[in-house]
């Protein structure tokens, strides 16, 4: 099972950063070993001192699929979700600078939350899910997938002309503004359309 990730999807969240727009999505991976296993604290690693939440729509791919065509793509998944894409920021931006992968600044162990799957028949329209993260109850990010840059069947469209996905994938896709850093003992809860699909406590 992989992970893979979109990065600058929301307008917003790429002039926080000061990033440039993309005129393509940006992928990267995630190994399976970042899964945070269900019911366990996140840690923050001993190598980074600037560790971020990013709140993020998840898909659940159901299917083995290459080269979808984006009208196909809602066949691919049953399942959406919300999780948290988390980031050694710091690592981040010096792997940036020199041109690097960013693997060990998003892919180290429990760096990606996968909170509870809801049905996609759920929700009227995927296009316009409202989700939002809480740090110690309070509102840090709060999203519309309205806003997304390319929607979820453009990208599984995208991504799929570079990598077959399979059974039990899972799609991040992306995260609009509003990413901070956590600390120790923060209590990080997500949900979509008000219904709370995680909670996690940083260490
Ligand atoms: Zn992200």
């Amino acid at each position: 099972m992989k992970l893979i990730c979109i990065g600058r999807n929301y307008a917003a969240h790429i002039d926080e950063l000061n990033n440039e727009r993309p005129e393509e999505p940006v992928v990267f991976i995630k190994p399976d070993s970042a899964v945070l296993p269900k019911e366990q604290d996140f840690y923050i690693p001993g190598f980074s001192n600037d560790v971020h939440y990013e709140v993020e729509v998840l898909v659940k791919i159901k299917k083995v699929g290459k080269h979808i065509a984006e009208r196909y793509a809602h066949k691919y998944y049953d399942e959406v979700g919300l999780g948290i894409d988390f980031t050694a920021r710091d690592l981040q931006s010096k792997l940036k600078e020199k041109g690097l992968p960013w693997e060990k600044a998003k892919g180290f162990d429990g760096a990606a939350v996968i909170g509870r799957w809801v049905p996609k028949e759920k929700y009227p329209n995927l296009n316009q899910l409202r989700f939002e993260l809480k740090k110690n109850g309070e509102v840090v990010q709060s999203g519309d997938t309205g806003l997304m840059l390319w929607k979820v069947d453009e990208l599984i469209a995208y991504v799929s002309t570079f990598f077959m996905l399979k059974k039990g994938d899972v799609i991040f896709t992306g995260t609009p503004a509003g990413v901070g850093k956590v600390a120790s003992n923060d209590y990080l809860s997500g949900t979509i359309e008000g219904e709370e699909l995680f909670a996690i406590t940083v260490r």
